[in-house]
């Protein structure tokens, strides 16, 4: 199969359309990563998306409405804080799971009474969903465990020859995955941590807790318990600039190419010959997170990543992907 990377105009939206409406699947920029969609109420649709990404089928993935979509056919029962959250911060990056209407297909959210929805504020995604307006099941379009895709030739790069379009809208400006909160209990509950945090949600639903399974209970989001965001290369992860520097001399030692992977200040205090520079706020930090994964990994034979210092808000989502990506040592 031939994959074109075409740029969003009428053209290609009515090319992803037959690509849709036949059961394919059409790789989507959001301004968290990409996304491959395939129409959520279309069983083999979904199954194909699984296939192609060689996603363990337990877990579910997240539907995509544009924003004058009417999401009361999917979800049977939104609480009254889940409303003021929709309000607040959709379009954008939270992905809130609700009880499902059976609506969509069983193989979307994998036999559980949920289904997970999310509004991407990209100009781009919007304009896909708009033009298809049908609910899209859309995981990130990446091969399953490796860095997700935050350009249009990263997704090329996963899947060319396994589907047929890549719309392509540039850079992702958010970086890392929405966050994902269960919004079926009393409280909200974070289920991945994103650019959505638990302090903007608590200081509009009043209350979020963050979920942590108890020993032996059933994870309540299945795509945790996975490794994933992992480059094609060794990767390691420490806490303080001392240790990954003395490993760094290691590696030079030994002949491995290594990278060591920071914040510009930390950067800025190093000296070693290769950096990734992650950027020097919290946004830029995220937003170049999978797109330095995936440079390393072309790069480099190890990289080797300091943890940021603060590890709340936006670097609380920051910190979750680079445990999943990087062995800690
Ligand atoms: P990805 O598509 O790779 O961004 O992953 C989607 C994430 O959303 C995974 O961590 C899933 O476990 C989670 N998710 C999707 N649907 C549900 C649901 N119905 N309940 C709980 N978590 C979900
Ligand atoms: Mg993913």
């Amino acid at each position: 199969m031939l994959t074109e990377i075409l740029p969003i105009n009428e053209n290609s939206l009515r090319l992803s359309k037959e690509i849709i409406l036949r059961g394919g699947a059409v790789a989507i920029p959001t301004e968290t990563v990409y996304g491959l969609g395939a129409n959520a109420l279309d069983g083999g649709a979904v199954k194909r998306v699984f296939e192609i990404k060689g996603r363990p089928n337990d877990n579910p993935l997240i539907v995509h409405v544009h924003k004058e979509y009417d999401i009361s056919g999917l979800v049977s029962y939104i609480p009254q804080y889940a409303k003021r959250l929709a309000e607040r911060f959709q379009p954008g990056p939270l992905t809130m799971v609700y009880k499902s209407k059976g609506a969509v297909c069983p193989e979307v959210s994998c036999g559980l009474d949920t289904v997970a929805v999310r509004v991407p504020s990209h100009a781009g995604a919007q304009a896909f969903l708009k033009y298809i307006d049908l609910p899209i099941a859309a995981p990130s379009a990446n091969l399953s465990k490796h860095v997700s895709p935050v350009t249009a030739e990263h997704v090329f790069a996963d899947l060319n020859g396994k589907i047929e379009l890549i719309l392509d809208g540039g850079k992702c400006s958010g970086g890392i995955e929405s966050t994902v909160l269960d919004c079926t209990g009393e409280i909200p509950a974070i289920l991945r941590s994103g650019l959505v945090t638990r302090e903007m949600i608590a200081e509009v639903a009043g209350d979020c807790i963050e979920y942590v399974p108890a020993e032996g209970e059933r994870v309540r989001s299945p795509g945790m318990k996975y490794s994933h965001y992992c480059p094609n290369c060794a990767s390691v992860l420490f806490d303080g600039k001392e240790e990954a520097v003395r490993y760094y001399n290691e590696c030079e030692k030994k002949g491995v190419k290594a990278f060591i992977m920071c914040d510009d200040e930390t950067a800025k205090t190093l000296n070693v010959e290769r950096i990734l520079n992650l950027g020097a706020t919290e946004n830029e930090i995220a937003s170049n997170l999978y797109f330095k994964l995936r440079e390393g990994e072309e790069k480099a034979q190890a990289i080797i990543a300091i943890a940021p210092r603060n590890q709340s808000g936006i670097m609380a989502g920051v910190m979750n992907r680079l445990e999943r990506a990087c062995k800690k040592q």
